[in-house]
């Protein structure tokens, strides 16, 4: 299957995966942009959009699209969106073409934040984050807390390692910069920021990144690690009270983080 990270405004990414002629959309803040991209080969046919939250960057082309193509949407049922919409919540599937979409519920960003996994035959998985989790970052807290972040993010690692992350923004370097802060002597980061410095010379995508690697590199998906504690507890002067104090302490830290 085609999978396609689409550029939208200065670092939004709408996601599109085609089977045949086939075409499923994720968080199409841009609708001129998804139907420029249909319109470059003949027959493709936008059927389903799925959408992870409701902030505008992710929501916007939905009117034009689902009144020019006639697309189903599915979204989090517990958010608002500009059209008519199925609501999905954790453990719904939504079926497309020979796959079953995995809903899962991932507070923090937003209230109502959803993901959706699935494993096409004979290729990786493939996971759509939204702005959950970000290649070496996470989405900042706008409705939810620390712990509900947590928990989120603590559902997304239980997934195989081999899964492609398809996250809606380009902030991996930034949030590399960051994680170099936190983890200077780590080898594994150093070079995954080489790699992924090379590609934006190249004006390439840094995604889909890979969830064995976010394992490595990622310290809002080690926020219980020693090391990455440390760093926490030098920075604030204190101790952590528990995992949610810690990742609370992080996330603020990148906040602040320039
Ligand atoms: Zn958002
Ligand atoms: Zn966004």
């Amino acid at each position: 299957m085609q999978l396609t990270p689409l550029p939208a405004f200065t670092d939004n990414y709408i996601w599109l995966l085609q089977h045949r002629q086939q075409v499923l959309a994720v968080d199409p803040g841009d609708g001129q942009a998804v139907l420029q991209w249909l319109a470059r080969e003949p027959g493709r046919q936008l059927d389903t959009i799925l959408v992870t939250h409701h902030h505008a960057d992710h929501t916007s082309g939905l009117q034009d699209l689902v009144q020019t193509t006639g697309a189903q949407v599915f979204g989090p049922v517990l958010e608002k969106l500009p059209v008519p919409h199925t609501g999905v919540a954790d453990r719904d599937t939504v079926t497309w073409g020979p796959l079953r979409w995995q809903v899962i519920d991932v507070p923090g960003h937003t209230a109502g934040h959803v993901a959706y996994w699935a494993e096409p035959e004979g290729e990786a998985p493939i996971l759509f984050s939204g702005d959950t989790l970000f290649s070496g970052g996470c989405g900042r807290l706008f409705e939810g807390t620390a712990r509900q972040m947590l928990h989120s993010l603590d559902q997304l690692t239980q997934l195989p390692v081999d899964t492609r992350l398809c996250c809606a923004h380009e902030y991996t370097l930034s949030n590399l910069r960051f994680a170099r802060a936190l983890e200077p002597d780590s080898t594994p980061l150093a070079d995954y920021e080489q790699h992924c410095m090379a590609l934006r010379q190249r004006k390439q995508p840094t995604l889909p990144a890979h969830l064995g690697q976010e394992l490595e590199i990622n310290p809002f998906l080690r926020s219980r690690h020693p090391a990455v504690r440390t760093a926490i507890e030098r920075h604030t002067g204190a101790p952590v009270s528990d995992d949610a104090d810690a990742f609370a302490q992080l996330r603020e830290w990148k906040n602040d983080f320039r």
